[in-house]
């Protein structure tokens, strides 16, 4: 399959599933987590569990999957002291995704995130890691990118955006959203297990103005809690010329590891789905804690 049926299935408002959480599939079956780079080093430590994983999503229905490169970003390697291993782990992590889709009418998008940036470093030290991550994964032969820039204020996103820009592969951007105490919707990231005290950037309307400069393809709401997903994915749907979609997390992260909190069954999963999907979004799929499960009971929705 190539990307223009997944547009031409888009253009006659079909739906397009992809996958779930790549880290906490893993976690069960019991690959190693790396302290600093938490799922990323799997392609190299545990190739034979990351196949099966991207082959469980295949077979759950996905139209598309996620490479294991959301961790395995350049500043992130280096700073976890993995710097001669940059290519190496994310051209292991295309070829074992590539390998699961091998026959099957399925796409590999590359994943480019903020994975490894706090915010002190600043965009501008964000910028040549962009740039290198995405040359790497375009250069190995994904079908799309997806710019995580989940749980990231708007300037990192506008410059997550930017650097891909010029890119000759369709591109997905995918952001994290949370209620503040108004209840309006901001670009933020609610990881605690409390849920208490979201951490709330700039207002979600707002940004999309920002970076609508840069980027003209599909925006999705994603690693955001499912309470805020539906009105986030209208939201989107207002404001953006383009498909929308969702892909929400469950539960919270605890280093090195996600914990799989809340008890949402694949049922409930497929209740909220069709909420999203009457919102407006065209691409549903899972993030953090959404795995393999959730996946296939929402690929019934496909059309
Ligand atoms: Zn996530």
């Amino acid at each position: 399959m190539s990307y223009s049926s997944i547009e031409k299935r888009l253009a006659e408002g079909k739906i397009i599933i992809l996958d779930g959480g790549i880290g906490g599939e893993l976690q069960k079956v019991g690959a190693k987590m790396d302290e600093g780079l938490w799922c990323g080093r799997c392609s190299l430590d545990s190739p034979n569990e990351l196949l099966k994983v991207h082959q469980n999503y295949v077979k759950a229905g996905a139209d598309v999957i996620t490479a294991n490169t959301y961790a395995s970003t350049p500043i992130s390697m280096k700073k976890y002291g993995y710097e001669d291993l940059i290519k190496e782990c994310n051209h292991k992590s295309i070829k074992i995704a590539k390998e699961a889709v091998s026959g099957k009418n399925v796409l590999v998008a590359g994943s480019v995130s903020t994975y490894g940036y706090f915010m002190k470093d600043g965009v501008a030290k964000m910028k040549p890691s962009f740039d290198e991550h995405l040359k790497i994964l375009s250069d190995t032969g994904v079908d799309l990118i997806i710019l995580e820039a989940m749980s990231s204020q708007a300037d990192i996103v506008e410059t997550l955006v930017e650097c891909s820009s010029n890119l000759r592969l369709p591109t997905w951007l995918s952001i994290s959203c949370v209620f503040d105490k108004n209840k309006n919707i901001h670009l933020g990231y609610d990881d605690d297990v409390s849920h208490k005290d979201p951490q709330v950037y700039e207002e979600l309307e707002d940004s999309l103005h920002r970076f609508k400069k840069f980027h003209s393809g599909p925006i999705l709401v994603a690693h955001s809690n499912m309470s805020v997903t539906e009105e986030a994915v209208s939201i989107l749907k207002n404001n953006h010329n383009n498909t929308v979609g969702a892909y929400p997390n469950r539960g919270h992260f605890v280093k090195p590891e996600w914990k799989f909190t809340e008890d949402i069954k694949p049922i409930d999963y497929v209740k909220s789905a069709k909420k999203w999907i009457d919102s407006g979004a065209q691409i549903i799929g899972g993030c953090c804690g959404i795995g393999v499960e959730e996946i296939k009971a929402i690929s019934i929705l496909k059309n």
